[in-house]
């Protein structure tokens, strides 16, 4: 791989030279620059660009924030590399690291402060922790709760830096639980002050837990609050974990990335859930219902409708002369009519009817709150629907017909659940013997 570049701006040489001798000894390539306009043209003319800019504040002509303002200001210019250039992560190295100088910074989304003089290791590991241990969670959001706009920058700093690019803000409780009622589907994290006008901390904390979307999602406090009893009120309010102000940003970076990693695997987790349990009632090729999903249905169905006397029926299709398609064509055809023979029943409006695959070219549909004429008709409506679908692989164009049998669990008076099916399969015996491409109902 090749080595990372570092662009190093200060006016002294003699911290150009530590840093240099520092940075390299990883392997960094390490540019220097004495002031920003020897900066500002080396970056116009780099390629590769660096990967990291460290500025010094104090500099003559253009100091280190008149610098960043400028590179940050390519993102609003139609130049490509300036819009590159305005993207790349930058650092403070300075003797002036005050409040004021730090606001400014954060404001110009710069990434960290070294204050000079600074430990030999430490321009290393900031780096090191900014290019190479970024974990990403990229697609993942979050929520500030947070009065203090110096407080909020800080955390999006972090935030961001690790990928997040939904980052929603707010300053109080009220607003936070006005914004969760929009995007709470949308939420991974939830970093909230505790003293806050309004709606406490606590008292959101409680609320969201409240809302099933958001029981599972990280709830972090960041508080001046230092009081044992107050702490465990956080907790006992559903927190997952609290961090007294001030804090090293150090150390929130490491607890967010825990908190982050937990969400992402407990996300990766339901969605396989998810996947699996479809994959459960599902049948593979066709995508209706399996068989062992229609019968735990069909238990459940009819116990309920025989209890309150409600229609149910049951519609059995077979496809005609399937194995002849099979033998002229090929299993792969056989496969395409099936999947798209199911389309039709997948199609049916009705959304409390549960279309299954009964065996191999077999089909079978329940339909709640529906009579024997009801059924009638929609089993003719799916026949009608079979005749009338051509089948096309590109090659052969074919026409397969279904014969349907019909037969339901109040009209028809079926003691069991097996019973009601038995009789759409005589139905559709019926259906058969008579010539095919034809719908029977039980009893007629
Ligand atoms: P009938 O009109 O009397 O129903 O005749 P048929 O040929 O449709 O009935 P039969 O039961 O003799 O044949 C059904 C065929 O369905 C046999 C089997 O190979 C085929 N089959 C079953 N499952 C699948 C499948 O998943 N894919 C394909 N391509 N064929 C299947
Ligand atoms: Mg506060
Ligand atoms: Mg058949
Ligand atoms: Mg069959």
């Amino acid at each position: 791989m090749q080595s990372k570049s570092i662009l190093v701006v200060d006016d002294s040489s003699t911290i150009r030279k530590i840093i240099q001798r520092e940075l390299s000894s990883e392997d960094y390539e390490v540019i220097l620059a004495k002031n920003g306009m020897e900066a500002l043209a080396m970056l116009e003319w780099a390629d590769p660009l660096p990967d990291l800019i460290s500025l010094d504040i104090d500099m003559p002509h253009m100091n280190g924030l008149e610098l960043c303002a400028k590179i940050r200001a390519g993102a609003d210019s139609d130049n490509e590399k300036k819009k590159l250039i305005a993207a790349l992560p930058i650092i403070f190295v300075s003797a002036n690291d005050n409040i004021e100088n730090r606001e400014k910074g954060y404001e110009l989304e710069v990434i960290d402060f070294i204050s000079k003089p600074f430990v030999p290791g430490k321009m290393l590991s900031t780096i090191n922790n900014i290019l190479n241990s970024r974990e990403q969670f990229v697609g993942m959001s979050a929520l500030i709760v947070e009065d203090s706009p110096f407080v909020t920058r800080i955390v999006r700093n972090i935030l961001s830096r690790h990928g997040l690019k939904n980052i929603f803000e707010v300053a109080d409780g009220a607003q936070a639980l006005e914004l969760v009622k929009e995007e709470k589907f949308a939420i991974d994290i939830i970093i909230t002050d505790y003293i806050m006008p309004g709606v406490s901390g606590e008292e959101l904390c409680r609320t969201l837990r409240g809302i099933e979307a958001l029981e599972q999602v990280p709830i972090f406090f960041i508080s001046s609050v230092t009081e044992k009893k107050t702490i465990l009120s956080f907790f006992k309010s559903g927190a997952s974990d609290y961090l007294p102000k001030p804090f090293i940003e150090e150390e929130f970076r490491a607890r967010i990335v825990t908190h982050l990693r937990n969400r992402q695997y407990t996300k990766e987790l339901e969605l396989l859930n998810r996947k699996f349990q479809y994959q459960a009632e599902h049948d593979a090729l066709t995508g209706v219902y399996n068989r062992g999903y229609f019968q735990t249905a069909l238990s459940a169905r009819f116990a309920h409708c025989r209890y309150t006397n409600e229609h149910l029926g049951c519609i059995l299709i077979d496809l005609d002369y399937f194995k002849k398609v099979n033998d002229n064509h090929g299993h792969a055809y056989g496969d395409l009519v099936l999947k798209e023979f199911a389309s039709i029943l997948i199609n049916l409006e009705r959304t409390s009817d549960i279309a299954a695959r009964y065996g191999g070219e077999e089909f079978v549909i329940l339909l709640s709150g529906a009579n024997l004429a009801d059924c009638a008709l929609i089993a003719e409506q799916i026949r009608s629907a079979a005749e009338s679908l051509i089948y096309n692989d590109g090659t052969v164009e074919l026409q397969v017909t279904v014969s349907v049998g019909v037969a339901s669990l109040q009209e028809n008076q079926a003691n069991s659940p097996e019973k009601l099916v038995s009789m759409a399969d005589e139905a559709l015996y019926k259906a058969k013997e008579k010539g095919r491409n034809r719908v029977e109902v039980f009893g007629q």
